[in-house]
């Protein structure tokens, strides 16, 4: 069996650029296909009870999903990986690594579906969350209780793009025995690599730029050493909310193109980020790679690049909405990540559930728009918000 390791192992040197056309999804070792065959069965047949077969029920595993789970964990620099049914199955999955009676310490602004698992489901089963704001290492000591026993990062964050300082927190949690889970969906490997900087498990909705085309609900997770994997394949396992064969097929051929789709989202990212920042109609921006963006040094010493996702924000919540309703580019949709640009707007969408005035004390106004920059030409991209907000500049004058 070719495995990733091995190709690893032996060329230790590579890029990423390289492993993610070289990797465990590559190559079938069993015929030299050029793509993982789908082995789409549940059960796997026993030719002798004495000796078992490597695979023999699909829940607990089956090689197309493993071929993908190899890869993940390969790129990611972990011991091993687990693919689930979305990115919610991932982190759920994970957090049932806690027992009742266990505290939590999460960002404050986390995604909103991790927000309702902490506060509604987790809650009722005796596992407490403390929100803090994580860019400050202060609140998260003053936070800790005797009972505290993992820590839930996402930097940047969502939508405000907060930038927490991972090996500070990794290392902070190490002293104080604590387990570390970062949510690295809007980096992805290609452009942070959180276990190398001391996280034990890192999530993935590889709904978003893992798969990259908005055709694939799907999570992952990738933990840094073999007893945890151990414990991760025990709960996968017996939660079942495993990921389908032909789902993890279309995740590994999306893959395959990640540094390249990264690479050309991102360099649109920075035009358009730049862009807005000097457009009379908007009030402020939000983007790592802008001059004065708080955390920015961090997130450099951090992350390979700034990533495909730029706030905005426009001012009122009436002049958000025309914007959605003027833009003919963008899907306007929730969802970031794929090849084709996704406006959002977190007041209504995925921060709809928060109170108000939880929202605003968190940055997240009524004006505030989310732009996950696609693989369109940066001109149309420009002009087409241009046309946009010029509206949106000659209302606010006739206001
Ligand atoms: C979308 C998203 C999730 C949830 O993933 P699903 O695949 O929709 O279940 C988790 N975290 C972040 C940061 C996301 O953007």
């Amino acid at each position: 069996m070719r495995q990733p390791r091995d190709i690893q192992r032996r060329h230790p040197g590579r890029k990423l650029a390289t492993r993610v056309l070289h990797s465990a999804s590559s190559v079938d070792a069993h015929t030299g296909a050029s793509s993982i065959p789908l082995y789409q069965a549940s059960t796997f047949h026993h030719a002798s009870l004495e000796h078992p077969p490597e695979y023999d029920y699909s829940r607990s595993g089956n090689p197309t999903r493993q071929a993908l789970e190899d890869t993940i964990a390969e790129l990611e620099g972990g011991a091993r990986g687990f693919a689930f049914s979305s990115g919610m199955a991932a982190i759920s999955t994970a957090f049932m690594l806690l027992s009742h009676g266990d505290h939590v310490l999460c960002s404050e602004d986390v995604y909103g579906g991790t927000y309702r698992l902490l506060t509604t489901i987790l809650g009722r089963m005796g596992i407490e969350t403390t929100f803090v704001d994580m860019t400050d290492l202060d609140q998260l000591e003053a936070a800790r209780r005797p009972n505290t026993r993992a820590v839930f990062l996402e930097t940047p964050s969502n939508p405000t793009l907060k930038i927490t300082d991972i090996a500070a927190v990794a290392e902070w949690a190490r002293k104080h025995g604590l387990l570390t889970m970062l949510d690295n969906t809007f980096m992805t490997p290609c452009l942070q690599r959180p276990i190398e900087l001391g996280i034990d498990i890192v999530l993935h909705s590889a709904t978003k730029f893992l798969c990259g085309h908005s055709d694939v609900l799907a999570g992952l997770a990738v933990v840094a050493n073999e007893k945890l994997g151990h414990q991760l394949k025990h709960l996968q396992n017996a939660l079942g909310s495993v990921l389908g064969v032909q789902d993890a097929w279309l995740l590994m051929r999306g893959m395959k193109t990640l540094t390249a789709r990264m690479e050309c989202a991102e360099r649109n990212a920075r035009r358009l980020a730049d862009w807005l920042s000097r457009h009379p109609a908007v009030s402020r921006v939000y983007y790592p790679g802008l001059p004065g963006h708080p955390g920015r040094d961090i997130h450099e010493r951090q992350a390979h690049g700034y990533g495909a996702i730029v706030s905005f924000d426009v001012g009122t919540g009436a002049r958000a909405k025309q914007v959605l309703e003027r833009v003919t580019l963008p899907l306007v949709a929730v969802s970031l990540g794929a090849v084709e640009s996704i406006l959002s707007y977190p007041a209504m969408m995925s921060h709809a559930a928060m109170p108000r005035e939880v929202r605003l004390q968190r940055g997240i106004g009524d004006g505030l728009l989310r732009y996950s920059v696609g693989l369109e030409a940066i001109e149309d991209i420009l002009e087409d918000l241009d046309q946009a907000l010029d509206e949106e500049v000659r209302a606010a004058c006739r206001d």
